[in-house]
C-alpha cells in the first residue's frame, strides 16, 4: 500500500507515525512546502518573546529524524501543486530544484492545515508587517526584532495568537498597540468575560482599540504608519497580522472534492472526503460540532493531532474509528491571567437561537484559607428545561485549565448542571475547595433551574437603568468605595438582616456583588 500524505506539521505528521506503528512494510511519504517537519506552532509565539530560549526545543522531529525512526519518505520544500483524483497522483514542485514530479498513490491523506488571512489592505506587504505561521514566519519576525531594535509594535487581530504575540513582543521588550475589529478581544469569549481580559491588558500598559479596523499601512519615511478606518493614525515600528485564518482548501477544491460552506473539506464520520481514496484531517476539514451539529472548523492542535490516530486507524484497517468532532476546547495565557473556553459561548447560542440560560459565578482557585488562592470568573451556558450543559468559560490566574478540562468532558458527555454540581473532584486546600468552583456553577445553575434564584443579565440592568429598578450592592464599604454601579445603595452582606425594613418592597430589587 502507498500513502502520500500533503503537510508535515500536526495532522500530517500523526498520520504518518501511526501508519507506521500499524503497518510496517506500507510506502509513506510526506510532502512538506516548508523546510521543516512536526514544529510546535503552538511554542512560535513562546520562541520571539525569548520565553522558549532554544530554537532546536520548536523543532521537535526533524525530516532526518522521523524519517529514519518511522522508515518515512519526508520530502521538505515540496509543495503539491494539484490533485488528480482519477489517475490517483499528485504533482509536486520542488522549491529548490524547482523540478515538478508525478507521484502516484492508493490512498492520499490531506493536513495542509489554515492560512493567516492578509487582506488587500493598501501597504499590507510593506517591509515590517508580518503573519506568524510557521517556524520561518518566526525567523523573520525574531531576525527583525534582533536588527532592527523595534520600540513598538501593532498586532492587528486580538484573538489568542494576537494576544499570545502582545504579550510575548511585551516580553521583548515593546510597547504593544492592539488594534481589534470586534467590540471585544478573544471573540470565542463572550463580551461580560473579555471584559476581564480588557481590564487585565490596561494594568499591563497595552494599549488597545476596539470596533476598530485597518484602513491602510504606509511607511512615509523610517516607520510604518497604521491607519484605521475612523482616520486615527499609530506610528510604529512593525505590525502582526493576526486577523484570522481560513482553511487551506484550495488543492482539494480543485480537485473537485467537497467543500463546505465553512470553506472547509467535507468530510465524513471516518474523515474520508468526497473521493473514497482521500482522507483530510486538521484544519483545513469542517465537522459537525457534537453539541449542536452545524458544521464548524477547529482551528486547534489537539484535535488535528486525534484526527491523525483515528485516520491512520480507517486506512490501515478499514473505516473502523469515528470522529466524534471537536466542541472547540481551548485556552490561552494572557499575561498573568489564564483564558478557556469550551462547548458554545452565550453569544454563539443566542446568534443560532438556541434556547439557553447563561449564569456566572466567581470563585477561588483553590481554598480561601491556604496562602496564594487567586479569584476566577467562570460562566456556563445551559438548556433551560433539563438543564444539559451547553458551553463555559473561565477567566483567572490559577487552576482555569483543570476546570476547563473537566468542564469540556461533562459537555462531551452530554452531562447537565445537575451533574456538575455532584461531581467529585480531588481536594486539599492548596489545589481547590470542597465545593469546586465546577461544583458551585452547577448549583448555582440548579437554583436557576428550580426557581430558588432569580437572575438578570448586565445588560438587562442597563436597558432597565432608571426605570425603578432598586441596585443592592452588598459587598463591603471598602468594596463599595471602590466603584458600584451608578445609583447603586450599599448594605454590607453581614448588615442586611439588619436593614431589612430599608428595603423597597414596591419595586424590582437587583441584589448584585
Ligand atoms: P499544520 O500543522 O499547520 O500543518 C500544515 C502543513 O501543511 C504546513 O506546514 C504547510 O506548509 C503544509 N502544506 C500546506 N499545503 C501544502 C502543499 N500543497 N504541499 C505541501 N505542504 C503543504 N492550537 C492549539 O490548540 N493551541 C495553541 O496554543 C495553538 N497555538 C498556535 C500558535 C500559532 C502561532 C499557530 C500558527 C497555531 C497555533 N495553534 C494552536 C493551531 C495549531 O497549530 C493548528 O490547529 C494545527 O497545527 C493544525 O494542524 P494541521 O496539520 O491541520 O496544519
Amino acid at each position: 500500500m502507498k500513502y502520500l500524505i500533503i503537510g508535515g506539521v500536526a495532522g500530517g505528521a500523526t498520520t504518518a507515525a501511526r501508519l507506521r506503528r500499524l503497518d510496517e512494510h506500507c510506502t509513506i511519504i510526506l510532502f512538506e512546502r516548508g523546510p521543516h517537519i512536526s514544529y510546535a506552532n503552538c511554542g512560535l509565539p513562546y520562541y520571539i518573546g525569548g520565553v522558549i530560549t532554544d530554537r532546536d526545543n520548536l523543532l521537535i522531529q526533524t525530516p532526518s529524524s522521523f524519517g529514519t525512526r518511522f522508515n518515512v519518505d519526508v520530502r521538505t520544500h515540496s509543495e503539491v501543486i494539484s490533485i488528480n483524483p482519477t489517475a490517483k497522483s499528485v504533482t509536486v514542485k520542488n522549491s529548490l530544484s524547482e523540478k515538478t514530479y508525478v507521484e502516484s498513490y492508493d490512498k492520499l491523506v490531506l493536513s495542509p492545515g489554515a492560512e493567516p488571512i492578509k487582506p488587500a489592505l493598501p501597504g499590507i506587504n510593506l517591509e515590517g508587517i508580518f503573519t506568524l505561521r510557521n517556524v520561518t514566519d518566526t525567523d523573520t519576525i525574531k531576525r527583525y526584532i534582533e536588527e532592527h531594535t523595534p520600540q513598538h509594535a501593532v498586532v492587528v487581530g486580538a484573538g489568542f495568537i494576537g494576544l499570545e504575540m502582545a504579550e510575548n513582543l511585551h516580553k521583548a521588550g515593546l510597547k504593544v498597540t492592539l488594534v481589534e475589529m470586534a467590540e471585544q478581544v478573544m471573540t470565542p469569549l463572550d463580551y461580560s468575560m473579555a471584559a476581564l481580559v480588557h481590564q487585565h491588558l490596561k494594568t499591563k500598559q497595552v494599549e488597545f482599540y476596539l470596533k476598530s479596523g485597518v484602513a491602510s499601512f504606509s511607511r512615509p519615511k523610517d516607520r510604518l504608519v497604521v491607519t484605521m478606518n475612523s482616520s486615527k493614525t499609530i506610528t510604529t515600528d512593525m505590525v502582526i497580522l493576526s486577523i484570522g485564518v481560513r482553511p487551506d482548501s484550495h488543492l482539494a477544491k480543485e480537485a473537485g472534492l467537497a467543500i463546505g460552506e465553512t470553506g472547509g473539506i467535507v468530510v465524513n464520520d471516518f474523515l474520508q472526503t468526497s473521493d473514497p481514496a482521500i482522507y483530510a484531517l486538521g484544519d483545513a476539514i469542517e465537522f459537525a460540532n457534537p453539541v449542536m451539529g452545524q458544521k464548524m472548523i477547529s482551528y486547534l492542535a489537539g484535535p488535528a493531532n486525534k484526527q491523525g490516530r483515528i485516520l491512520a486507524d480507517n486506512l490501515v484497517r478499514g473505516n473502523v474509528k469515528r470522529y466524534k468532532g471537536s466542541i472547540n476546547t481551548a485556552i490561552a495565557k494572557v499575561f498573568d491571567l489564564t483564558v478557556a473556553s469550551t462547548g458554545l459561548s452565550g453569544k454563539l447560542l443566542q446568534r443560532l437561537n438556541v434556547p439557553h440560560i447563561d449564569s456566572t459565578i466567581h470563585a477561588s482557585s483553590h481554598a480561601g484559607y491556604y496562602p496564594g488562592a487567586q479569584p476566577m470568573t467562570l460562566k456556563i451556558s445551559f438548556a433551560p428545561g433539563d438543564g444539559k450543559l451547553l458551553g463555559a468559560q473561565i477567566v483567572g490566574f490559577d487552576g482555569v485549565d483543570k476546570r476547563i478540562d473537566l468542564l469540556s468532558t461533562a459537555i462531551q458527555a452530554g452531562k447537565t448542571v445537575h451533574e456538575l454540581a455532584d461531581i467529585e473532584h480531588a481536594y486539599a486546600p492548596p489545589y481547590a475547595s470542597a465545593k469546586d468552583p465546577v461544583n458551585i456553577a452547577g448549583m448555582v445553575a440548579e437554583n436557576i433551574l428550580d426557581g430558588t434564584t432569580r437572575i438578570i443579565s448586565w445588560r438587562e440592568v442597563i436597558e432597565s437603568h432608571g426605570k425603578g429598578l432598586f441596585l443592592l450592592d452588598i459587598r463591603t464599604r471598602d468594596e463599595f468605595m471602590l466603584g458600584s454601579i451608578e445609583g447603586a445603595v450599599n448594605i454590607p452582606l453581614d448588615e442586611l438582616r439588619a436593614h431589612m425594613d430599608e428595603l423597597p418592597k414596591d419595586i424590582k430589587m437587583v441584589v448584585f456583588c
